[in-house]
């Protein structure tokens, strides 16, 4: 009798899970696995693009593909379904389009927000999320230049944008506004000179993982092309009018205000991971060196939703879309281990560097341990961009959805 095929069910269809199943679906022959993919919507979207839409300087629809432009359909059933809930123990998930066992499961539901409670936040503040959130906030910024030209009484904190937060997001977020919002002045007919952009960190140095000089570029940069930065400046409450941040020694509260309000300082793990799983924090769980979980070496956590602590280190790699990706792709080998009856082997992160991007043509970066700053590093961000489209969806999608 034929042995029955053992499932694998991966939850998620970012980078990390799109990953793992567009390498099993190469790796594994069709009767040896039965492989499900489980997303939210039928689409993958670039996370690491999200700025780009939520500023409107590229279109949300430039940065989705479909999931079934990646996968091959004949080894993976693609099932659109959110999902409420993992029962670990049980060996099942629940999702709003059915419930579905699995032998082996790969966790990987990406990032949310990360609020740190801060009063108001969540309902004040537009949030860098997802495609919907993007689609949001872009026709937001651009209905406040509409509303301030055609209004009599004239609003000036129509014009103004309040960003928290100089981290990677925040200063990527605040390039592409450079190019946007000249083009919002002219088609509206705004002086430029009343558009007030400032960005609030809490603390006193940004970027930390650069060098100073690095820091130096990107701050000169943003300001000559009018960003106002408040560093040192915590945010301890959002309302209606803006931001209420803590100002000197005194820690005096001062309001900060402005039509548009974006919070852009910092992401979680998924909430479903907190009842999933023991030892979970901020939706994240530290995973083993193979990227199974304590206890379980059929559950792999992988991306946003993990911690992974590399062997012999302290802290935890940051979550980024170039770590989830080579996390995917571990899982994958690790999974035909694992079916073939093999030990599983430890995961090793490959750094290839980190851009940060000012804008569609400027950036600053580290690569292979080098600086890079300028139109050198903007081309290198757009390689990397495209490369990450090639290895999840081949030369068809890279060639339609690159950046080149
Ligand atoms: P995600 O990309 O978040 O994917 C998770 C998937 O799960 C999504 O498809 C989502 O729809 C789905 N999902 C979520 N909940 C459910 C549910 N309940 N049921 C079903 N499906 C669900 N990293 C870099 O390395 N380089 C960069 O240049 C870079 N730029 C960035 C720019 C921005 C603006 C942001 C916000 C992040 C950036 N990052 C970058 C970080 C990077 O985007 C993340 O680390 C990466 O997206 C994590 O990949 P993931 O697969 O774990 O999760
Ligand atoms: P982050 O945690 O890297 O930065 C958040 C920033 O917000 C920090 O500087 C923090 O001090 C500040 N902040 C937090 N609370 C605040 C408060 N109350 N008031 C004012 N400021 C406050 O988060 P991120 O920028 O969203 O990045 C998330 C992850 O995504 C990181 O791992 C990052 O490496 C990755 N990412 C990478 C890229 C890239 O490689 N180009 C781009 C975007 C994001």
């Amino acid at each position: 009798m034929a042995q029955e095929r053992k499932k694998v069910v991966v939850l998620g269809a970012g980078y990390a899970g799109l990953q793992t199943v567009t390498k099993l679906q190469k790796q594994l022959p069709k009767d040896e696995a039965e492989i499900t993919l489980i997303n939210k919507n039928d689409y993958h979207y670039e996370s690491t693009l999200l700025h780009e839409a939520s500023v409107g300087t590229r279109s949300y629809e430039d940065i989705i593909y479909p999931i079934s432009s990646a996968i091959n359909e004949d080894k993976v059933n693609f099932i659109k379904g959110e999902v409420t809930k993992i029962d670990r123990n049980a060996k099942k998930v629940e999702t709003d389009a059915g419930v579905f066992n699995f032998d082996i499961l790969v966790v990987a539901l990406g990032f949310e927000p990360e609020t740190f409670g801060i009063d108001g936040m969540k309902d004040y503040a537009f949030q860098i999320e997802n495609i919907l959130t993007a689609r949001k906030l872009s026709r937001h910024i651009e209905d406040k230049f509409a509303n301030y030209a055609a209004s009599k009484d004239k609003d000036d904190k129509d014009l103004a944008i309040l960003v928290g937060g100089a981290g990677f997001t925040g200063i990527e977020f605040l390039g592409e506004l450079t190019e946007r919002v000249p083009e919002l002045c002219n088609k509206y007919g705004v002086d430029p000179n009343k558009v007030k952009i400032t960005c609030v960190e809490a603390m006193s140095k940004i970027l930390p993982q650069f060098s100073e000089e690095l820091v130096n570029y990107a701050v000169n940069y943003l300001e000559e092309r009018g960003i106002e930065f408040r560093i040192g400046t915590p945010i301890t409450a959002t309302n209606e009018k803006g931001f209420v941040v803590k100002v000197g020694d005194d820690e005096k509260e001062e309001q900060l205000e402005a039509n548009t309000t974006v919070w852009a300082a910092g992401v979680r793990g998924n909430h479903i991971m907190d009842d999933a799983f023991e030892g979970v924090k901020r939706g994240r769980i530290i995973n083993s060196q193979d990227l199974t979980i304590d206890g379980y070496d059929d559950i792999f956590v992988i991306g946003d939703c993990s911690a992974f602590i590399p062997e012999g280190e302290e802290r935890p790699l940051p979550t980024t879309a170039q770590i989830a990706m080579q996390q995917g792709e571990h899982t994958a080998k690790n999974i035909e281990l694992l079916l073939h009856g093999q030990p599983t082997v430890p995961f090793n992160f490959v750094n290839r560097g980190t851009v940060c991007s000012l804008g569609q043509h400027d950036g600053i970066g580290t690569v292979y341990g080098k600086d890079i700053k300028g139109k050198k590093a903007s081309f290198l961000k757009k390689v990397i961009d495209t490369r990450s489209i090639f290895k999840l969806g081949g030369i068809g999608l890279a060639y339609k959805k690159g950046k080149f």
